[in-house]
């Protein structure tokens, strides 16, 4: 591609800055602060798709930072704690502790990205690393999940001695701090990310007083294979937190629609348009969660003018942004069908000598 000279691609840089700049009503600093992956907080409220993957562009808070340190924290002392007490149970915590300190980073990462300008090289700028990071991530994750139900698998044939003391201590660090986290979120319950954070932290120091409790029972019975089954359960949640994000980073990277899509309700707006007919070839992708592009074809009345098929656009992507969180579209009029009636195009079309679609 030969390359525009600086000053048409500074406009144009300029004009994306301009068409882009959607308004943000809710908190960031409250909302993104303990950014999980495995929180699964999904809302749709205008404008935007929040989903299980998190990362929102501006997490950039200070309050990003001290959930990261503390629970970096967290994760320090139950792995020398748990290395010590020779528990599988608290090394299997800290590999949850584990899950949560990398999807911190990659939330801080990702805003990282996000701030790199689109070249003419990467249109769509560098956002999909964050996507590529998640899934190296959660695989990582489920890797980890099958090395402690190997190892489980090993202590429930040979059940070994652990330090109780060591091992209810270090738990207890992890239920203090996670409460401590908690208590940062007060008075912001309203905000459904708020909320499934919040969760997602009490969940964390219940699993911690889940080891506590399984540490103070082998004191005092010596049963020691308490210590694996606290392990497995861990392993489990591990996973399944990871396959959730294993599932969503596919789908985006298979170019799928998000959920919240309802393309009955388009087409029934669409036909409330004066002027418009119908619309076909349509493409709805994820460049990530929150950014929703769409492309489609808009059949118009012919007898129309400019000035009503511009009318036409503007309510069209006013409508999708508004229910559905799409602030990137590519729509092409048409006073007749071009060929092919079908909403999806079909897969001869990208066959070489059919003509470009
Ligand atoms: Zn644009
Ligand atoms: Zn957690
Ligand atoms: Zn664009
Ligand atoms: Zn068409
Ligand atoms: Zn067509
Ligand atoms: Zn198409």
């Amino acid at each position: 591609m030969s390359k525009p000279n600086e000053s048409s691609v500074k406009s144009l840089n300029h004009e994306h800055e301009h068409e882009h700049d959607h308004k943000h009503d809710h908190q960031h600093e409250a909302t993104h602060v303990h950014n999980q992956p495995g929180a699964g907080h999904a809302d749709d409220h205008a404008g935007h798709n929040h989903s299980a993957l998190g990362g929102h562009v501006h997490a950039t808070g200070t309050k990003l930072k001290w959930a990261f340190l503390a629970t970096f924290f967290i994760l320090a002392v139950e792995v020398v704690g748990g290395s010590l007490a020779n528990s599988l149970a608290l090394l299997s915590d800290a590999g949850h502790v584990l899950t949560d300190v990398a999807a911190l980073g990659l939330a801080w990462f990702a805003a990282v990205q996000a701030q790199k300008s689109p070249t003419l090289d990467k249109t769509f700028g560098y956002h999909r690393t964050g996507i590529l990071a998640a899934l190296a991530n959660s695989l990582t994750l489920i890797i980890i999940a099958f090395v402690i139900l190997y190892e489980a698998f090993h202590r429930f044939q040979n059940p070994q001695p652990v330090e109780s003391t060591i091992m209810y201590l270090s738990a207890g660090v992890g239920v203090i701090v996670n409460l401590a986290i908690a208590f940062g979120f007060r008075g912001g319950e309203d905000n459904l990310n708020v909320r499934s954070a919040l969760l997602h932290v009490l969940g964390d120091a219940a699993a911690s007083a889940g080891v506590i409790i399984g540490a103070i029972i082998m004191q005092f019975t010596h049963w020691y294979v308490i210590d694996p089954i606290i392990s497995v359960l861990i392993a489990l949640m591990i996973a399944w937190n990871a396959w959730k994000i294993v599932k969503e980073t596919l789908h985006i990277l298979m170019e799928g629609a998000p959920d919240n899509f309802e393309y009955d309700r388009l087409l029934a707006f669409v036909r409330t348009l004066p002027g418009a007919q119908d619309i076909h070839d349509l493409h709805v992708w994820s460049v990530t969660p929150e950014r929703v592009a769409l492309s489609c074809h808009l059949i118009v009345d012919p007898e129309g003018s400019l000035e009503r098929s511009t009318e036409i656009i503007k309510q069209f992507k006013q409508y999708i942004l508004k229910e559905f969180g799409i602030s990137h579209s590519t729509i092409e009029l048409e006073i007749d069908q071009c060929g092919c009636p079908g909403l999806l195009c079909p897969e001869t079309l990208w066959e070489s000598g059919k003509g470009a679609h």
